[in-house]
């Protein structure tokens, strides 16, 4: 089939390579030159585990190639996806459509024969109709029809989840439509889940479930809080909650607060679509407000810390909004390092992936160490904020001997607070 996707991002980049991987002719297009001539050039513009192989396997096989024209990639194609942004609107917080409104009414003109317009992006119930209604005015003539096809890979795992789906969601309004994109996802019958619904169905689904993990998150981290007035243990309590089928064991690691692209805007966008619609939904918007305040506590238990130390130095493990990436969009560690540099505080900090991404946004407000023992140099206290595994080996006897004061508060949970006792550290984690 002939794919042509519009947005190179997160989402577009995994989801072009991958469906040219499954043998697809596939032309990725994006309107910012930089990263299409980078692409071109052989050059991959963020970092997904295993995507920099499979890119190249597919560049070499001549099954994908990058442009920033319109016409090249829709004209030929019988599947367009939209995967631009959808970042929250700076007044409302709701969805901002220019992206998308953009996308569809550029692709309109070129057109050419029966062609399935399928959104990829998180986009609020009744887009599809907008991008209907978009395309047609553009180009009456046009033969499309336009499905929504929301993507729930997870960011770190794009290329394991476009491979092994835990479902396909579907929301197309004709039967032609249907079987175009049963066509692409045919490699895939019988292995996952496939569901077809009502385009408007399919796009509530997307935020339903954001939002659905976002409150998940937001609950253990409240669950934390108790564990740490009452004298339980939260790894324990979410060990034993786990155990239930019902409850499930995954999204119960308390932290920091959620992050990344996705859970903050889209809570918002459907506490807006809510309010639009007239329905009480406190559930969102109590995980909006929690996870804000959340951030600050963080903050607030390192400035503890060091409350007594002159030109304290703090040493921050971890940028990106979760290991596996180097996003550090609505990151927690961002705003958390944000709201100590508020403080006046003196950081350096640390991430295996995301140093680009956040000397990016950062500039020169940090120092930047080139591994976690130069981070940790003459600290007075460690922030864990990311939960890289590597952090999880940290050498706690080095680290005592290159701090200046030995003080870890680690809000992922990942040093076992036993051995850093014993290495002679005041330990704090999460929850306990
Ligand atoms: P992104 O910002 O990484 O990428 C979007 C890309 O689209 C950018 O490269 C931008 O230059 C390009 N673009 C914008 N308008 C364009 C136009 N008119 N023509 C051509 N290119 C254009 O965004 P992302 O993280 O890939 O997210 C895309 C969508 O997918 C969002 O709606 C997001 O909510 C959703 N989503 C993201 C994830 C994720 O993990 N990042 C997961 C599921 C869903």
């Amino acid at each position: 089939m002939k794919v042509g996707i519009i947005g190179t991002g997160y989402v577009g980049l995994p989801t072009g390579v991958g469906l040219a991987e499954l043998g697809n002719q596939v032309t990725c297009i994006d309107r910012e030159p930089s990263k299409i001539e980078a692409l071109q050039a052989g050059k991959i513009t963020l970092y997904e585990d295993g995507l920099e192989e499979l890119f190249h396997k597919n560049v070499k096989a001549g099954r994908i190639k990058f442009t920033t024209s319109m016409k090249e990639g829709v004209s030929s194609a019988d599947l367009v996806i939209i995967a631009v942004g959808t970042p929250p609107h700076p007044v409302t917080k709701e969805a901002d459509m220019k992206y998308i409104h953009a996308a569809a009414t550029e692709l309109a003109e070129h057109l050419q024969g029966y062609t399935v317009v399928a959104t990829k992006s998180t986009v609020p119930v009744g887009t599809g109709d907008d991008v209907e209604a978009l395309i047609s005015k553009k180009n009456p003539f046009a033969d499309f029809d336009v499905v929504s096809l929301p993507e729930f890979l997870r960011e770190g795992f794009a290329v394991h989840d476009f491979f092994h789906p835990d479902r396909i969601v579907v929301g197309a309004n004709t039967e032609k439509a249907k079987a175009v994109i049963k066509e692409l996802y045919k490699p895939f019958e019988g292995k996952t889940n496939m569901l077809f619904v009502k385009r408007r169905s399919s796009e509530t689904i997307k935020y339903a479930s954001n939002a659905f993990l976002a409150i998940k998150i937001h609950y253990i981290n409240e669950m934390a809080n108790f564990c740490e007035k009452s004298g339980a243990d939260i790894s324990e309590v979410a060990q034993g909650m786990g155990l239930d089928t019902r409850i499930g064991n995954r999204f119960l690691n308390p932290g920091p607060g959620y992050g990344g692209s996705c859970f903050p805007k889209d809570t918002m966008a459907m506490a807006y679509m809510a309010r639009q619609n007239e329905v009480e939904m406190s559930l969102i918007t109590a995980a909006i407000k929690g996870n804000a305040e959340r951030k600050k506590q963080m903050a607030g238990r390192i400035l503890d810390k060091v409350k007594d130390v002159k030109n304290p130095k703090i040493a921050v493990l971890g940028l990106a909004f979760k290991d596996g990436t180097d996003d550090c969009r609505e990151s927690p560690a961002m705003d958390i390092v944000g709201e100590l540099l508020l403080q006046g505080a003196d950081i350096t900090a640390y991430d295996p992936k995301a140093m680009g991404t956040a000397c990016g946004l950062l500039g020169n407000k940090i120092s930047y160490a080139d591994d976690m023992y130069a981070c940790l140099k003459d600290a007075d206290v460690l922030a864990i904020l990311t939960e890289w595994n590597e952090f999880k080996a940290l050498d706690l006897v080095q680290a005592a001997h290159l701090m200046r004061h030995k003080q870890i508060v680690d809000c992922r949970n990942l040093i076992n607070a036993e051995q850093a006792a014993a290495n002679g550290f005041d330990y704090q984690g999460i929850g306990k």
